[in-house]
């Protein structure tokens, strides 16, 4: 159909119109050496479940919160919302994808597997297609998403509407490790933290997820001024799906909250050296004399250290707090003439915001050359 120059000006106005400009800031943290760390949120919802917005705005927020991938997993099998909004199972991702594409965000096809616990709630990602997962037996739905390819993860484990006194875990839960039917755990899903789920993962091998189950829009659950969503981070070889899901299973992951980091020390400790450098090369430090030292964090994550076994032959703080941004700077005296023999100065600190375990800290040995 032939426009007319008239209409053919009104629709260039309009597209000029519209086009829109905006800015984001940059979360910052560090890739690892071999991997890239890809920003995560394996867990949000829309109106094609019980969430309160449309698909797209879940991608606009991702972007504007410097997200790398996100996935929209509505619950397959509890969808108020269903006598408004008619549509399937893949709708929701059908509709953010081209967008997503268009803003570089990564967005992954998952779903929301609902039953009452056991076994609970467990996201499967990467499926092809989730109006296959509406099956009476949830081993048969979880089954057709591995059948898919899927990355599977036990969402919430101490949600208290289904674990109200005690975490536990179920022999349904035993079943599906053996069957090969969860691969993940959320430690940390909203604002909730659930320390016996960081035991499971270490025990179990099973990778660490932190995402935030987002319903309504995501600043009213989050002030993102001042702070930031919880996020998994995956250490991932590219920024594709492909490679994100190979990072998924190959369980290199961690979980980010609030000031907090946890995970496997294989990860931790590279993900703390890329965030954290010492300015200087060496120090000349003699007995009854101080040198300096200066540390800089050029990431987003403040790190907490407390020392973790007494120095030899000189002393340093007991406790150092690397801001994020910041360059720390510390004073080391020398305390015994055995100093001049020492010539690589050893500080082991326990990172008392990083953990390894429910107990345990990340423990960084800080050394610098003495000469
Ligand atoms: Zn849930
Ligand atoms: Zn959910």
């Amino acid at each position: 159909m032939k426009l007319k120059k008239a209409s053919f000006f009104l629709l260039i106005f309009h597209l000029v119109f519209f086009l829109n400009a905006q800015e984001r800031k940059n979360i910052y943290i560090p890739d690892i050496p071999g991997f890239k760390t890809l920003k995560c949120d394996f867990h949000t919802h829309t109106v094609f479940s019980d969430g309160m917005v449309w698909p797209t705005i879940r991608i606009a927020e991702a972007w504007l919160e410097g997200l790398d991938a996100v996935a929209i997993s509505e619950h397959i099998e509890y969808r108020p919302h269903s006598t408004d909004i008619v549509a399937d199972h893949n709708r929701a991702w059908e509709i953010a994808k081209p967008i997503a594409d268009r803003q570089g965000i990564l967005l992954v096809k998952a779903a929301e597997i609902t039953r009452q616990m056991p076994p609970g709630h467990l996201n499967a990602l990467f499926i092809n297609n989730a109006n296959l997962l509406e099956r009476d037996d949830v081993f048969d739905a979880l089954q057709e998403a591995k059948d898919q390819g899927a990355f599977i993860f036990w969402n919430h484990p101490g949600w208290k509407i289904q674990q109200p006194d005690t975490t536990l875990w179920w022999d349904e839960h035993t079943q599906l490790l053996e069957k090969g039917l969860m691969h993940g755990i959320e430690v940390y899903n909203s604002n909730e933290y659930y320390p016996e789920a960081l035991d499971w993962a270490n025990e179990k091998e099973l990778a660490v997820l932190c995402n935030t189950d987002l319903h309504v829009p995501v600043q009213i659950v989050y002030n993102l001024a001042d702070s930031h969503r919880p996020m998994t981070l995956v250490f991932a070889r590219e920024k594709t799906q492909e490679a994100l899901k190979e990072a998924l299973f190959a369980k290199r992951t961690v979980a980010w909250f609030d000031h907090t980091l946890m995970g496997s020390a294989e990860w931790l400790e590279p993900l703390f050296f890329a965030s954290v450098q010492l300015e200087d090369k060496k120090v000349s430090l003699k007995n009854n004399e101080v040198a300096t030292l200066s540390i800089q964090n050029s990431s987003d994550i403040d790190y907490q250290l407390e020392l973790a076994q007494p120095t030899i032959a000189f002393s340093c703080p007991e406790k150092i707090y690397l801001k994020a941004h910041h360059t720390t700077q510390i004073e080391l005296a020398g305390n015994s003439e055995e100093i001049t023999d020492i010539k690589t100065l050893n500080m082991h600190f326990l990172v008392t915001n990083v953990f390894t375990g429910r107990h345990t800290n990340l423990v960084v040995n800080l050394k610098i050359e003495n000469q």
